[in-house]
């Protein structure tokens, strides 16, 4: 399915919160006129990301508005004027003689996050701490959940970009070697992509790791060790491992932002499902309505059971499709049959869940013991390594929901960490 460009709404409804971190704060108030690109809320914090208009039109409001995450969350209404003024963009002259630091400061004033789904903002993955060596970048070019094609198609259709994005990246990591890593369900993408780069100047710079397709391929420990063998320690981050791992949305992103220089403010997604009669993948502008893509692909809503923000094991139920699109929106799945809330049976040891998670974790004793509050044991047993794939509880034949447990203890167990902190730091 090649992507298509989709029509811009004639209101949106763009979050101040499409990130992990501080949510924006709002620098526009109702009444005033927007352009394209233009700055609607700055970043609350270093571990935040600005926010930018994706139409131009006139603010309606600043205020609570359904959000995908599945509550009210603050954003800007925005009355689309139809004529698409953009604010005039800043190219980097020439990224090669830039200064990396500068390059990391123009990818955090254009709100760039993690694309896959994670949305953690790119300059604080690109600000490792002192004495942290980065060697190895990865540009994760495994689709991160089952049904979502959109990233396989940006590395077909955008590939001199996406090479040029990931040289970026790496020149401002300084790893020495930069790998695009591609499963091997796509073999035309990886055949575009070598001959892309025995095509131009950049070979040798950066290659393309060819992996076996498996969910969760895309995850970031697993993708680190298919391609390095190397493995990032229990508890520690990819950095720890000497890498950094940037999917491929982010890389143009980034590539948008230094060789065109325009801000983040929309994003390439697969809308498809059982009950969808058009699957597409579709260039959208941040804050278009579910419900627009819902109508524009012909979901079937009588036979739909559940719409879901992300893919099928990680992706988020909406109740509400006047929730917007967002940076981390990978796809939109609609659904005819529902297997979560179906009725769960006492576990019966059979070892399903151990042998489906790829972090050689067990399943059934963490949930057991959040079930219990037993979090320091769980901490114990590595609860949190767990990256939420969802393997556990698709496999159990008890139809118990592991990795609701598995996000449950991680939560609890962040919240203590977090009041430990606080009460650290009043002393
Ligand atoms: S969700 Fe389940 S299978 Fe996936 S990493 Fe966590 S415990 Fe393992
Ligand atoms: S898969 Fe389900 S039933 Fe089997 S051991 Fe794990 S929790 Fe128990």
């Amino acid at each position: 399915m090649s992507i298509e460009i989709f029509p811009a709404p004639q209101k949106v409804i763009i979050p101040l919160q499409q990130h992990i971190g501080a949510p924006a704060r709002p620098v526009v108030k109702k009444g005033d006129r927007v352009l394209i690109g233009q700055l609607l809320g700055e970043a609350g914090g270093f571990v935040s990301a600005p926010v930018h208009s994706s139409v131009s039109g006139t603010v309606l409001s600043v205020g609570l508005f359904p959000h995908p995450m599945g509550k009210q969350a603050m954003a800007v209404e925005i009355e689309n004027d139809g004529l698409d003024e953009k604010v005039s963009s800043e190219p980097v002259e020439s990224w090669q003689e830039a200064d990396p630091k500068d390059l990391v400061s123009r990818i955090q004033a254009a709100g760039i996050v993690g694309m896959g789904g994670a949305s953690f903002p790119t300059h604080v993955k690109l600000s490792p701490p002192e004495g942290k060596k980065i060697d190895v970048l990865l540009i994760n070019g495994a689709e991160c959940e089952p049904y979502l094609t959109a990233d396989h198609r940006s590395m077909l259709e955008r590939t001199d970009d996406l090479i040029t994005g990931a040289l970026i990246l790496k020149k401002i990591l300084g790893a020495k070697k930069c790998f695009i890593a591609v499963e091997d369900n796509k073999q035309d993408a990886i055949k575009s992509i070598v001959s892309a780069i025995s095509a131009s100047q950049n070979k040798g710079k950066l290659s393309v790791a060819v992996m076996r397709t498996k969910y969760p391929q895309g995850g970031e420990k697993q993708l680190i060790n298919a391609v390095t063998k190397r493995m990032v320690p229990s508890g520690g981050l990819p950095m720890d491992a000497g890498c950094v791992v940037q999917n491929v949305g982010t890389a143009l992103a980034v590539y948008d932002a230094i060789v065109k220089g325009v801000a983040l403010y929309q994003r390439v997604l697969t809308v498809t499902g059982p009950t969808v009669s058009s699957p597409k993948n579709l260039l959208v502008r941040a804050g278009t309505p579910i419900r627009n893509l819902v109508e524009a692909c012909g979901v079937d809503m009588k036979a739909t059971k559940k719409i879901i923000m992300g893919g099928p094991m990680m992706g988020i139920a909406q109740s509400d499709l006047d929730a917007p699109i967002i940076k981390s929106t990978s796809g939109i799945l609609a659904l005819d049959n529902v297997v979560a809330g179906e009725r769960e049976y006492p576990c019966i040891n059979c070892g399903n869940c151990v042998q489906a998670c790829s972090i050689h974790l067990v399943p059934t004793r963490l949930a057991k013991l959040v079930e219990k509050e037993k979090y320091d044991e769980a901490l114990e047993w590595n609860i949190t390594d767990c990256i939420e794939c969802g393997s556990c509880s698709f496999v159990c034949p008890s139809k118990i929901n592991l990795v609701q447990y598995m996000k449950l203890g991680k939560f609890h167990i962040q919240a203590r960490r977090a009041a430990e902190a606080k009460k650290n730091e009043a002393r």
